[in-house]
């Protein structure tokens, strides 16, 4: 037990649907764990709910030794938990300035906010030249690093990333990974769900195979980029 990120038996449902049945997970401080598995395995899902944007039909999530299975959205995303969500999901209407400032809502301390502000700005040096523009013009990778600034505005203990490289031109992919790798390297912590296994592997420190809602392999990614399994489903003749 890693004591970070801790789930047990977690179920998910759409009404009658049940679209994660009874997983088991493990994030440790510090690691990037993928999950990888087909569309319609239940990644999304998890991912909503460890945010507490879906309820829990049964199980188990504790966080940083706090039980917080069925804890409100907002006080798992106070608590450090942020989702990166599929899409994107920036607001369009808005500029990338006023976007990023909603990410840090709850920094109180404005000197706080300043620094976290200027550290993204650092990272993202595109979002600076492009503060006053309206997210919607954005270009979908350009939007994508909107939407992880956004997130870590909030200072992050555990960054949720869903499919951050969906849709975007190679350039930008290896991009995004870059940026993965380098949050990593800063120590913070990842639950990264990609379609892109290899890259996803690559980058992993620990990697978890979801399937119709089941895991059915897990593992340290180095082992499970060699196994045939995922070979054969996920990698092709990589
Ligand atoms: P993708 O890569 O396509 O996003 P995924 O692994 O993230 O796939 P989920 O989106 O978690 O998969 O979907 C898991 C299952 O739950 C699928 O069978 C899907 O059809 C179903 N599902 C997802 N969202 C809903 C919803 N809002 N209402 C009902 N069923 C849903």
């Amino acid at each position: 037990m890693s004591g970070f990120l801790s789930v047990s038996g977690l179920r998910l449902s759409y009404g009658r649907t049940e679209a994660v049945k009874g997983i088991d997970l493990e994030v440790r401080q510090g690691a990037v764990v993928s999950l990888i598995g087909a569309n319609g395995a239940g990644k999304t899902t998890t991912m909503r709910g460890l945010s507490g944007l879906l309820k829990t039909a049964a199980g188990s999530i504790r966080f940083c030794g706090e039980d917080i299975t069925n804890a409100p959205a907002h006080k798992i995303a106070r608590m450090g938990i942020r989702q990166v969500p599929e899409g994107r999901q920036v607001f369009a209407e808005m500029t990338v300035d006023e976007n990023l400032s909603l990410g840090g809502l709850q920094v109180g301390d404005s000197a706080d906010f300043r620094r976290r502000r200027e550290a993204v700005l650092d990272r993202f040096p595109r979002l600076r030249e492009r503060l006053t523009q309206h997210a919607g013009y954005l270009s979908g990778g350009e939007q994508q690093m909107l939407a992880l600034g956004r997130a870590m505005m909030g200072g992050p203990k555990l960054l949720l990333l869903d499919e951050p490289s969906m849709g975007l031109a190679p350039l930008f992919v290896e991009e995004i990974f870059k940026i993965v790798a380098d949050l990593r390297q800063d120590g913070t912590t990842i639950l990264l769900v990609e379609q892109n296994a290899q890259a996803a592997l690559e980058i992993a420190d620990h990697a978890y195979v979801l399937e119709s809602g089941r895991i059915t392999l897990e593992g340290p990614a180095s082992d499970v980029v060699n196994d045939p399994r995922v070979i054969a489903a996920y990698l092709g003749d990589h």
